[in-house]
């Protein structure tokens, strides 16, 4: 399973292994530490102060590989530098590392995407009875928790007034 001391040993190991693609001077933005972080969406970001970023969701699943492809991504963005985005020459360094976020990784970004997301579904159901997801939220809100629609006060989703709420 992946605790903080595997995230930071898989960092070390990759980095020299790394250098030895692309001597350290050669990089745009020399690596300076791994950490976590809560982002939403993201697996890993880069800064300009070489910092690399792998998000919690990671500890205590068994993605390695997802992680691995991530770390070696994260790690192209600092040897090609973070103004490159995802451009060409990131792309040919993100080969050159490795950094392969192919089919093999389906199961394991399902896991992690299900770990970062949303915790709840918002549905409401419309004056027409029908029931639609409205939202995927990260906490209940009172709004829609003690939402009652009233004669001239009531929220409407496409034009249909809004007669309940509720989060699964
Ligand atoms: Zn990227």
């Amino acid at each position: 399973m992946i605790n903080w001391p595997y995230i930071q040993q898989r960092y070390q190991y990759l980095l020299q292994e790394m250098y030895e693609l692309v001597p350290a001077k050669k990089w745009q933005i020399t690596p300076q530490s791994v950490q976590l972080t809560s982002h939403k969406t993201k697996y890993g970001m880069a800064d300009v102060h070489g910092v690399v970023f792998i998000n919690q969701a990671f500890i205590g699943s068994n993605t390695i590989h997802l992680l691995e492809a991530t770390l070696r991504h994260e790690l192209a963005h600092l040897c090609v530098g973070v103004h490159h985005g995802h451009d060409a020459q990131f792309k040919s360094c993100a080969r050159l590392f490795k950094a392969n976020f192919g089919e093999h990784l389906i199961e394991e970004t399902r896991v992690i995407n299900e770990a970062i997301g949303y915790k709840y579904k918002l549905y409401a159901t419309l004056d027409n009875n029908d029931e639609i997801l409205f939202r995927r939220v990260h906490r209940k809100h009172a709004k829609y928790l003690k939402y009652k629609p009233r004669l001239f006060s009531y929220l409407t989703i496409k034009g249909q007034k809004v007669l309940s709420f509720r989060y699964e």
